[in-house]
């Protein structure tokens, strides 16, 4: 397996995800040790020796998905014969072709090869490359803080029984006077207890997603497409669609824990179930994003949006609660700004601000992203009196950054055609 592309390794670890992951490891670890029974034997040494095992084991993989990285998709890729290409997304991003079962990770700012998701404590994807380490790391930590909530419990347990015990022997004072006494060692056991039992619990529920996607062969967003396909397919009374990749439980299981298997296919090239097509899962794909083109509507900006995530002050209270529970980003947005709307929600809008790098000879040089949400009182649905002025706005609200395609296809003659982002 190569080493990520990535030239700053090192610095993914300086991220919020890996710091708090390092932190909340080191105090269970070191707390475990603390109330670690104190007799001698072979089998309390054995019994340690397999906890420091299983922890290192843990990190070992940790570190390698961190620095092997999912397998990125170089930038301006195509595929080698350019017929290809009418199969295929374009990634605006990248400026290049999108090969299948690729996503762009708006976080990563790269094509992702078999994109699975987005890890905060990994602080990278996981994909075709690290999904294997990302799997072995569940499954030693898992075991490993299991082993720390087992030695906490028991060593909590026998605190109290021996203290019980003193007291009453020497009829000396209370239990309480001891716990005061130990306050801090038996506040972090209990903690470290709570935080080992919860890493266990949710090592377990992303160990099981994760295999059941790689028995499947088929990855959190390869599902929705899925989901969608059957909709779409349903709608438009057509063949239900079969997906590509899946090769019955072993093989799919090789295609991510055999390492051979898995460099054969470059993270590009993917074996296929018999009778299906290499781009069958791209297309759909791009029917998909015409469906959603057909479907989207524009919208003018009639009062500025500030892009804050809870704007309370200039949109009240209402907006704010109803402000959407996701992660996506929010848009700034100015008077008569045009936005292509793909979701309506009570208060809040999604759409893609266009942006007209030619109007006026000016360049728009605002900073922040140009997709995400807004309140929906800041804009109005023009595409109605777009569709009928004939002005032609709708039809390049339906192809999106027309400006910027004219541009690239005169950079770039020898690319027709290109799909979307
Ligand atoms: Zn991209
Ligand atoms: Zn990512």
């Amino acid at each position: 397996m190569t080493m990520t592309e990535d030239p700053n390794e090192l610095s993914l670890f300086l991220h919020w995800g890996p710091i708090t992951a390092l932190i909340v490891t080191l105090t269970v670890t070191l707390t475990t040790w603390k109330w670690w029974p104190p007799e001698v034997t072979f089998s309390t040494s054995a019994h340690f020796a397999l906890f420091v095992l299983l922890n290192l084991l843990a990190v070992y993989n940790y570190v390698l998905a961190v620095l092997t990285g999912p397998g990125l998709l170089p930038r301006r890729w195509q595929p080698v014969h350019y017929r290809e290409t009418k199969f295929l997304q374009y990634c605006q991003k990248c400026e290049g072709y999108k090969a299948p079962r690729t996503h762009h990770c708006r976080r990563c700012d790269r094509c992702v090869k078999k994109m699975d998701h987005h890890c905060p404590w990994i602080n990278r994807c996981v994909g075709w490359a690290n999904q294997a380490y990302f799997v072995y790391f569940l499954f030693f930590y898992a075991l490993s803080n299991l082993h720390a909530a087992v030695v906490l419990a028991c060593g909590g347990v026998r605190f109290f029984y021996s203290s019980y015990r003193q007291a009453r022997l020497f009829h000396n004072g209370s239990l309480t006077r001891l716990v005061h006494y130990h306050f801090f060692s038996l506040f972090m056991c209990i903690m470290s207890f709570g935080l080992a039992l919860g890493i266990v619990l949710c090592m377990i529920k992303l160990l099981f997603i994760q295999l059941s996607s790689i028995l499947k062969n088929m990855t959190d967003i390869e599902h929705w497409i899925v989901q969608k396909a059957k909709s779409r397919r349903y709608m438009h009374k057509l063949k239900p669609f079969v997906f590509p990749y899946d090769l019955g439980w072993y093989a799919n299981l090789g295609q991510v824990f055999n390492i051979e298997s898995q460099l054969r296919s470059r993270g590009i090239d993917w074996p296929l179930r018999k009778g299906c097509d290499q781009y069958a899962l791209t297309c759909e794909q791009l029917a998909q994003k015409a469906d959603k083109r057909n479907r989207t509507r524009t919208y003018k900006c009639i009062t500025p949006a500030t892009g804050h995530w809870l704007p309370i002050w200039s949109q009240g209270l209402m907006v704010t609660l109803g402000a959407p529970c996701t992660d996506d980003p929010r848009i700034r947005l100015q008077s008569d700004d045009l936005v292509r709307v793909t979701r309506i929600r009570d208060y809040w809008l999604f759409g893609e601000r266009v942006i007209d790098k030619d109007q006026g000879g000016k360049v728009d040089e605002r900073k922040g992203p140009i997709r995400g949400w807004f309140p929906s009182r800041c804009a109005v649905d023009i595409t109605h009196n777009q569709a009928s002025n004939g002005s032609g706005d709708h039809c390049a609200a339906n192809q999106p950054n027309t400006t910027e395609t004219k541009r690239r296809v005169g950079k770039k003659g020898k690319f027709g055609k290109r799909n979307q982002d």
